[in-house]
């Protein structure tokens, strides 16, 4: 009975979605031993939902195989991502493995109020400490924003001779065992490129650093059949739009929008309120989602914007959720209480699949 109740819903579900409308959520990799809970979820709320994408952050938490070294400390196997892949292909839900690429190369742990206290680095900086671009700066004790270097997360030098001998064949792994039509590479914040004391970037434009950067990835997938997909951050002009240094670019990597291969998927996440960025990439003949956070009302605002533009370069929209992938379950489930910024996610989530059932 139940098996025909997940069917009938999953039917429901299927008939309501416009063919090829993006209906996502982005969710942190679960650990190992909560795999059949992630799983669980998919079936019974995921799926019925709508959700018909899955933006995966696995990041260095898989067991690579090219340069084991790298395995991060929650990784999961081969046969793991097997097994999710598998179960999500079923109920008709596409996995999209996200590694940062570039920036976010360190990471910061926060408090139970969402204040960032400590930092950590991951580790392909951890094992490969030349290619830092800023190895001048290095990780504190105590973590605080802001503080005198700037430092919010590291991020790779683009320049350095051997960095693509090691990332571009961690993206091939990631893209085989997932059998990824798309790869999430993030290279969003980066807020370190083109160091003044990096003898290789020094000088050059940030834009073009971070276009070329871009570029040679989606390259590198566009030969395997693999689409790119990147958050649009760096490609705004913060200070003309108001924006910011987070959702947008302060640090001139902006121009680089005119440089970026049109084929490259963008990711246009806007948090406080709802902009009109996603006009703005597709103008300059992008296609983009639109990906929202912790304010049912700013989605509500991009859902509806979604729904009245005509151009199909718009794909959709993914909620983004920063909390684990266990505590976003429990927290749907209410076996949990969130205090920090997070906490407006699931409100959001269920905002968003409201929407998309109407
Ligand atoms: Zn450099």
């Amino acid at each position: 009975m139940r098996k025909i109740t997940t069917f009938l819903l999953l039917f429901i579900a299927f008939s309501c979605s416009t063919n090829n409308e993006i209906r996502g959520i982005s969710l942190k990799a679960p650990l190992s031993k909560n795999i059949d809970n992630f799983l669980k979820f998919t079936s019974n709320v995921l799926a019925p939902d709508g959700v018909n994408t899955i933006i995966f952050n696995i990041g260095w938490n898989y067991e690579f195989k090219s340069f084991p070294e790298l395995t991060g400390p929650d990784a999961l196997s081969e046969s793991d991502i097997k097994k999710i892949v598998k179960h999500c292909k079923s109920l008709g839900i596409e996995i999209i493995p996200k590694v940062s690429m570039l920036g976010h190369q360190s990471t910061l742990i926060r408090d139970n109020k969402g204040i960032a206290v400590k930092t950590k680095m991951h580790s392909l900086l951890e094992n490969y400490p030349e290619f830092d671009e800023n190895p001048e700066v290095k990780l504190p004790e105590k973590y605080e924003w802001p503080n005198k270097d700037g430092l919010y997360t590291k991020s790779y030098c683009p320049l350095h001779p051997k960095v693509h001998d090691v990332v571009l064949p961690i993206l091939d792994e990631l893209v085989n065992v997932f059998e990824a039509k798309t790869l999430h590479a993030g290279m969003d914040e980066v807020f370190y490129i083109g160091n003044d004391n990096c003898i290789r970037c020094s000088g050059k434009s940030k834009s073009e650093l971070y276009a070329n950067e871009v570029n040679l990835i989606h390259s590198f997938l566009k030969k395997r059949n693999v689409e790119l997909m990147i958050w649009g951050d760096r490609m705004i002009d913060g200070k003309e739009t108001g924006l910011g240094m987070w959702e947008a670019s302060e640090n001139d990597t902006y121009g680089s929008i005119d440089l970026i291969d049109k084929d490259v998927i963008i990711a246009d996440w806007h948090y406080r309120k709802a902009t009109k960025t996603h006009d703005y990439f597709i103008e300059k003949g992008f296609r983009v989602l639109t990906c929202p956070h912790n304010n049912k009302e700013v989605a509500k605002t991009q859902y509806d914007q979604y729904k009245n533009h005509k151009s199909e370069n718009y794909l959709g929209m993914v909620q983004t959720i920063w909390l684990t992938n266990q505590e976003f379950i429990d927290f749907y489930n209410g076996k949990i209480k969130i205090e920090s910024g997070k906490k407006g996610s699931l409100e959001t989530y269920k905002e968003l699949v409201s929407l998309w059932k109407k």
